[in-house]
């Protein structure tokens, strides 16, 4: 039999083992260089069956069967059943398990005074631990992992060996105080602070220092989250303005106390994949205002190592702030000495160890939609699972997305397996990791880059076009460029299985077609017959382009002034005081005025939630992506729905006129509240009916604003529920465009 899926350091060669024995079964079983698994069993038919049966109901907790196919054969006479070693063959690709937060067993143990982990941060079964974060190359053997440089001791060495061992078993990721990693705790210059380190890293980040921790997939920084001043002093050391800071507590119980935690938010904080869940703050949470400033939502996670659990149970609050280790835009920090370089105005001490994070991965982010889980952030816990493709590819791609938040991707034999969230593409830094992530990618499933085809967004600005075409030069490999909006279509169908569809984009940018930013777009997409845009928002000018997008008022100027005039439309500009909302006053207000008649074009439902917020005075500075449109969600709670004039137009949604009406002040009689929620659940109404209009049954809709909750309840209410398919593995925004990329090549049998 060959196995594929999660099944190579999740214990599944142990639970084989066991299941042989028990069914007194004789042969083998071991790991594949492809990262499948190959058993060979032979004994007793009914005994055979059985095996197979409990084999296919009953798996180890991480792992995960996607196929299982069984050659029959001759017996070849075995006398016992052997777990052998690994081999470097390969026939087919198996999944390189994502990393799984600390398992409950474990904890117990680290917990336990009489346990042989007792205060060991670094504790981990078969159910639990890094994965992805420490494996050079499957397949999954301590030797192919970080774990190399800790040989096992005698006492682990004879757990190691012990069928009967559940969890600890031929697990290559074991280990204990005496042979495991060591933890240290050094000051800025790198000397060791005496004491026992995680008590006083917890100490001196109740003194108010931000320390720097190593984790799983690389450092963060923690600090007190209830003081005004520590976060503070760590936003400027940071440079970072408003955008939120993820906090983590200790458990459940502490969580509860600062956000709101339904059921299936439980469900989803207590996964193995641990992601930071934006939850609703609760106002008597005692977390500082300013670590989501101008929000009413949290990004909450759960300790999902010892090492974290340890920490934050010797702090007063139980609950930290823990954001990744890094510079402003760049990549989350891995190694010791880079830590202390680049962190050292950052933090004030690190608690560091010796167990080299080989994958650097962050933590993933995800949030409701209309009642739905949607990944924002797909990183730890979530990378790099992949997602299937209906048939083998005829050669291997490779697509490098666009530019922010981004993802890279591969494609091969069935699947296409999206690199982890890499981040905003705009230096060298990131493009690094860009090109690291993806060599880890092709090295570790073999891909043959001849004759492969390599595909990137259109926009001619993107480093990461640039670097697409670079790797088609390298290889001689065809090169496609996928339409932004397309892709993101593409990305839905591709986890819906579908090979035609209508699509609802709606999103922030994305180059046009005709070299318009794109982003409110209604696409229909076949396979073999390429896409037609059916319709889209209504164009809107962009006052000075990019800066229009950081001081949204500048969008209503260009409404006013093509509805208006230019002078009837200031003067309503002026009068309404939105020149106050720009950085230059009225001298910039007149600069945007001249320059609103050569502005780029927008169909951008991003650029139209935006100006909404700024006319409602909601928010008037993007100071991190998405900024005005996420305000404007949150201020819409509670809101009521109120007629207003979003309208459809041969598939065109007119959005212009009313823009310019509501900065006039013409919905003054509403409260701010109904407008903003109804603005936005009609403009979903208003894209559906578009869709509606083709002929479509079911309907993907995706891009980086399909997280809105309100576009998204307006959608399923002129579509219905079902037939509205929301992206739930990929993310919708700009995360999910590599896959999508890739997909469309797929669709368009170029792959
Ligand atoms: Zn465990
Ligand atoms: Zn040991």
């Amino acid at each position: 039999m060959r196995v594929v899926g999660i099944v190579q350091g999740v214990g599944f060669r142990p639970h084989v083992y066991r299941l042989a024995k028990s069914l007194g079964l004789k042969g083998y079983v071991k790991n594949l260089g492809g990262a499948e698994v190959e058993i060979w069993i032979e004994g007793d038919g009914a005994a055979l069956e059985d095996f197979i049966r409990a084999l296919r109901e009953k798996t180890p907790k991480a792992s995960e069967i996607e196929e299982m196919v069984i050659f029959p054969e001759e017996p070849r006479g075995y006398s016992d059943f052997t777990i052998e070693k690994s081999e470097a063959e390969k026939s087919r690709l198996s999944m390189i398990p994502p990393d799984f937060g600390v398992c409950s067993d474990c904890l117990r143990e680290v917990l336990n005074p009489n346990s042989r982990w007792y205060r060991y941060p670094f504790h981990s079964c078969a159910w639990c631990g890094p994965r992805f974060t420490v494996v050079y190359r499957p397949p999954y053997d301590r030797g192919n992992t970080s774990w190399k440089d800790f040989p096992l001791c005698p006492e682990c060495l004879k757990e190691y060996v012990d069928p009967s061992n559940l969890r600890r078993f031929h697990i290559q990721g074991i280990s204990c105080p005496r042979c495991g990693p060591r933890l240290r705790l050094v000051d800025g210059r790198g000397e060791e602070v005496e004491g026992d380190p995680i008590s006083t890293a917890a100490k001196l980040v109740d003194e108010q220092f931000i320390v720097a921790v190593k984790g799983v997939g690389g450092f963060h920084l923690a600090a007190l989250a209830t003081e005004d001043d520590v976060v503070a002093k760590l936003r400027a050391r940071k440079r970072r303005k408003r955008k939120p800071l993820a906090v983590m507590a200790l458990d459940i119980k502490t969580a509860e106390k600062i956000v709101e935690v339904s059921e299936r938010a439980r469900e989803v904080l207590e996964s193995p994949a641990r992601p930071i869940v934006i939850l609703p703050r609760r106002e008597e949470g005692y977390v500082s205002k300013l670590v989501a400033p101008n929000l009413k939502t949290l990004g909450v996670m759960l300790a999902y190592t010892p090492l974290h659990y340890l920490l934050l149970l010797e702090t007063r609050d139980k609950f930290l702030v823990m954001t990744s280790g890094n510079e402003s835009g760049e990549p989350i920090i891995r190694d010791n000495s880079e830590a202390l370089s680049r962190l050292g105005h950052v933090a004030d001490f690190f608690l560091i160890h010796d167990r080299e994070i080989v994958n650097r991965v962050d933590d993933s982010v995800v949030r409701f939609t209309d009642g739905d889980l949607t990944i924002i952030r797909r990183a730890r816990g979530y990378a790099p699972r992949w997602l299937n493709l209906p048939r083998e590819v005829k050669r291997s791609g490779i697509a490098t997305g666009a530019m922010l938040m981004n993802t890279a991707a591969v494609a091969a034999e069935t699947y296409i397996i999206p690199t982890q969230h890499i981040g905003d593409v705009e230096n060298l830094e990131t493009l690094d990791f860009t090109r690291e992530a993806l060599e880890f990618l092709v090295d570790a499933y073999k891909l043959n880059l001849k004759e492969a085809l390599v595909a990137s967004d259109k926009h001619p600005g993107y480093p990461t076009r640039a670097f697409a075409l670079e790797l088609a030069e390298k290889w001689c490999a065809d090169y496609l460029e996928v339409q932004h909006h397309v892709a993101h279509i593409a990305a839905g169908m591709l986890e819906h299985k579908l090979e035609e569809s209508v699509g609802i984009a709606i999103d922030g940018v994305g180059y046009g077609d005709d070299g318009q930013v794109w982003g409110g777009e209604v696409i229909h997409l076949s396979s073999g017959s390429g896409y037609r845009r059916v319709g889209h928002l209504e164009y809107f000018p962009l006052p000075g382009g990019d800066r229009a997008a950081e001081y949204p008022a500048r969008i209503l100027l260009g409404a006013l002034v093509e509805t208006l005039g230019p002078e009837e439309g200031f003067r309503s500009f002026v009068e309404k005081g939105y020149h106050t909302f720009l950085p230059g006053g009225f001298s910039e207000a007149m600069a945007a005025l001249s320059q609103t008649s050569k502005a780029p074009l927008a169909s951008s439902t991003g650029r139209f939630l935006d100006a909404v917020a700024a006319a409602l005075g909601v928010a008037h500075e993007r100071s991190y992506e998405g900024e005005p449109a996420i305000t404007l969600e949150e201020f819409s709670w509670g809101g009521e729905l109120v007629p207003l004039p979003i309208e459809v137009e041969g598939g065109v949604v007119l959005v212009k006129e009313f823009l310019a009406e509501l900065a006039s002040g013409a919905y003054a009689s509403f409260h701010p509240k109904d407008v903003a929620r109804s603005a936005q659940q009609l403009l979903g109404r208003a894209l559906a009916t578009v869709a509606r209009e083709e002929g479509a049954r079911r309907v993907v809709v995706s891009g980086g604003a399909a997280v809105n909750s309100y576009i998204v309840k307006g959608i399923r209410e002129v579509l219905g529920r079902d037939a509205v398919l929301l992206p739930r593995k990929l993310p919708p925004g700009d995360g999910g465009l590599s896959a999508g990329q890739l997909y469309y090549a797929f669709l368009e049998k170029l792959l």
